[in-house]
């Protein structure tokens, strides 16, 4: 049992663990879940052990094994060798045992007699009440270190790699290069922002963007915008992610442009997701090849979250082909 890591051991590398997947895993953890979630669980979780620690401990039943104070005294660890209990008169010895013959025992037994009787009084328990605290507070202290270590990194991470990290110039840029896009899917001036304080969309509301239909401003996640300005202004490609940026642009675009049903609004966004990617830098043949892939991918995911599944209409042809003169779809 004592090889077994302890439960508050095993939440810290839980947390820990948790918190990297995050900063560096796949996206689809951090739309899942909001960051703050697993530190608040890993900070309640401290108080509950610290807590917990500082109430009294259960009776301990009786030991029937040598007791802490005959290892020390005699000077065996657990398991270094068999202990032999030997009676003598009011006296009991305990005897470490590895093999030794009846007189080397004896001489044992007589060594450990002749050992100086004296109660070990235990250490320094000057203030019990201290003592006790000390290692939980130590504990506790260790814990608030690493969650705040954690969230250091995060910040730091984030600060550097994400939309945050972009200077505000730069995205103001980036914002309106989007927001042209969207306008030319509109058909009037909207406006798009990143919703970099998370009020609008991102983990909370389970949203990539939000837009009113037939309003004039959206708000995509930090995230999406990242990979909007990486394909716009640095000409990055992640193909999946870039994608998925892409549609969700044209998507809020959409409904913008007045279109309500999100099964039809996704239909459209993947038909002139091809154009934005286009004109944000992408080549035909890439474009395409990204939008014909989400069509698929939307087909997939529409099993967890149905309204968002392109209707039967979605195909080359069919009601909801924006050029059904052209072969090409979407
Ligand atoms: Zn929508």
């Amino acid at each position: 049992m004592d090889r077994l890591p302890s439960p508050l051991t095993l939440l810290r590398v839980g947390l820990a663990v948790f918190v990297l997947v995050w900063i560096f895993g796949p996206y689809a953890l951090r739309s899942a879940v909001p960051i703050w979630l697993p530190f608040l669980i890993a900070l309640g979780l401290e108080l509950h052990f610290f807590v917990g620690a500082l109430r009294p401990a259960p009776a301990r039943r009786p030991d029937p094994g040598p007791q802490t104070a005959d290892r020390e005294r005699y000077g065996f660890g657990n398991d270094a060798e068999e202990l032999l209990l030997v009676r003598n008169q009011d006296e009991e010895l305990w005897i470490p045992y590895s093999g030794e013959t009846e007189e080397e025992l004896q001489a044992l037994i007589v060594e450990a007699r002749e050992l100086p009787v004296e109660e070990a009084a235990p250490a320094a328990t000057a203030n019990p009440d201290r003592e006790r605290l000390r290692l939980p507070v130590r504990r506790l202290v260790a814990g608030l270190g690493l969650i705040g270590a954690l969230a250091l990194i995060f910040w730091v991470v984030e600060g550097r790699t994400g939309w945050n990290g972009v200077d505000a110039s730069t995205r103001a840029e980036a914002t309106a290069r989007f927001s042209q896009e969207a306008s030319r899917v509109a058909e009037k001036p909207v406006t798009i922002r990143c919703d970099e304080s998370g009020d609008y969309v991102g983990a909370v509301q389970h949203a990539d963007g939000v837009a009113a239909v037939g309003g004039n401003l959206a708000y995509l996640t930090p995230e999406r915008c990242l990979d909007l300005y990486r394909l716009a202004l640095k000409g990055e490609v992640r193909p999946n992610r870039t994608a998925t940026a892409i549609v969700v642009l044209a998507h809020e675009a959409w409904h913008l442009r007045g279109v309500a049903d999100e099964g039809t609004t996704e239909c459209y966004a993947l038909q002139t997701g091809g154009e934005i990617g286009r004109r944000l830098g992408l080549s035909v043949d890439t474009a395409q090849r990204m939008m014909r892939r989400q069509l698929v991918d939307n087909a997939r995911r529409g099993e967890a979250s149905p309204a968002y599944r392109v209707p039967p209409d979605c195909r080359n042809g069919g009601r909801l082909d924006l050029r059904p003169d052209i072969a090409r779809f979407p």
